[in-house]
């Protein structure tokens, strides 16, 4: 069925502006639509589980803002606790007691970590795991995997070249060669490449950095016994292993990936949810691995607007509804029952493409194949496809993420009827796209 493009001249006019001030025009690169048609759509409001342009289109979005939305937009109690600590200030570079309240509630929740410290961003969580365990361990070098996003610190932004184990050259201008070459970067899923990166840096590695699930490049998800293997090398050559959770903390379950598979990692990351739509970051580990954080220990990380009293405000309240019994329960059938609705229609259509899930988070493959989990097994002329799935979804009013190598989410504001709507609209999308 054909639908005329949504009208975006307000969201065009807007971006040739932001243009003139941003480089691209927006103040983070996704953002800018370039990897599927049309111009980024400016966003007017938000709620519950539906968004608003400038041009007053209205959809039912999947981005999430890249996931913390776990609530939808709006949420009441939010919004009620940020309002009330609006009354008394905004920063004041001192302890408060709203630290004190997430913290204990996350520790309290979460048997993996003994300590954390609050930070405001993804990448600031990860820079400081990074430090943390180069400090602990007395080591250099990093292992980080193909296609695991970390943030965009230096020694994170290294992808890996072909071949069994590379040596890291920077995937940004920018990133000093002597940098990169502390990280090292190797295929997921593949154990000798591991087993080798051992043998040829013995006694140098500070630490192996997975992301809980791998969900920035598409959504590789893991064997368990892998999962397991990484645990069980790296603790036999006294390296840490880091759990980067910013995006399935607090999503997977309370307690993340780490519950999920069982393993207790060293040093745990979280960002996305944990702020509950504020910029919040944290990491945690053990009381002894926590010591070496300053002021407590020689490891330097510091944070003028660190546990803002706002952004703490945000996340506790957020995070009180997500402790409740059942949430993740509920929202994970939630989320099955969708894909499972969509993989009957596929199959029954004969289409090309696949819908990987966990939790409620979810991606769509136009491949043949039943299993990913390593970024090399994604085609990139399949993204040809998700680009004009991408397009049909907006003029039928879904907002899923501007790139093919992102994953969608299923927030708890998300009603029956705005999954059957958007039942509807994939599935005509994917008629068109798979055509
Ligand atoms: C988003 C993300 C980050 C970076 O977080 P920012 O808040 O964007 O700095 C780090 N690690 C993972 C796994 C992420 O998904």
């Amino acid at each position: 069925m054909q639908v005329q493009d949504i009208s975006r001249e307000q969201s065009a006019q807007l971006f040739d502006k932001a243009k003139n001030y941003f480089p691209g025009g927006v103040n983070s690169p996704v953002r800018a639509f370039k990897s599927v048609y049309g111009t980024p759509l400016f966003i007017e409001r938000g709620d519950k589980a539906h968004l608003w342009d400038a041009d007053g289109n209205e959809f039912i979005d999947y981005c999430c803002s890249w996931g913390p939305l776990i609530l939808g937009h709006n949420n009441p109690h939010i919004r009620e606790a940020v309002e009330s600590q609006l009354g008394k200030g905004l920063s004041f570079g001192a302890p408060t007691r709203l630290e004190n309240e997430l913290a204990e509630l996350i520790l309290s929740n979460n048997r993996y970590i003994d300590k954390i410290r609050f930070v405001s961003s993804g990448t600031e969580a990860v820079m400081s795991a990074i430090r943390l365990a180069r400090g602990y361990t007395q080591r250099d070098k990093i292992v980080k995997f193909e296609g695991c996003y970390h943030g965009h610190s230096d020694s994170l932004l290294v992808k890996a070249g072909s071949g069994l184990v590379t040596f890291g050259e920077t995937s940004s201008a920018g990133v000093p060669k002597t940098f990169a070459d502390e990280t090292i970067v190797i295929a997921l899923h593949d154990r000798e490449a591991l087993q080798q990166v051992f043998k040829d840096f013995k006694d140098q590695i500070a630490a192996v950095i997975i992301e809980g699930v791998p969900a920035n490049n598409g959504l590789l998800i893991q064997d368990r016994e892998y999962i397991h293997f990484l645990r069980d090398i790296t603790k036999t050559n006294g390296s840490l292993l880091i759990f980067d959770e910013v995006i399935t903390g607090f999503r997977l379950g309370f307690e993340g990936a780490a519950h999920h598979y069982g393993i207790q990692p060293d040093i745990l990351t979280y960002g996305k949810i944990i702020g509950g739509g504020m910029p919040v970051g944290a990491y945690g580990a053990s009381q002894e691995i926590m010591g070496h954080i300053s002021p407590d220990g020689v490891v330097y990380q510091a944070g003028t607007l660190s546990g803002n009293p706002v952004a703490m405000a945000a996340g506790i309240a957020a995070l009180s509804i997500l402790a409740q019994p059942g949430f993740y329960e509920k929202l994970e059938q939630t989320t099955l029952a969708f894909v499972e609705n969509l993989r009957a229609f596929i199959d029954k259509n004969q289409l090309e493409v696949q819908i990987f899930t966990i939790g409620s988070i979810f991606w769509f493959a136009f491949t043949a194949q039943q299993k990913i989990q390593r970024a090399d097994q994604i085609d990139p002329a399949s993204m040809e496809r998700y680009k004009i799935m991408h397009r049909e979804l907006l003029n039928r009013g879904i907002y899923f993420g501007p790139s093919g190598y992102e994953v969608g989410f299923i927030s708890a504001a998300h009603t029956a009827e705005d999954l059957e709507t958007t039942l509807i609209a994939i599935k005509e999308s994917l008629l068109i796209a798979c055509s």
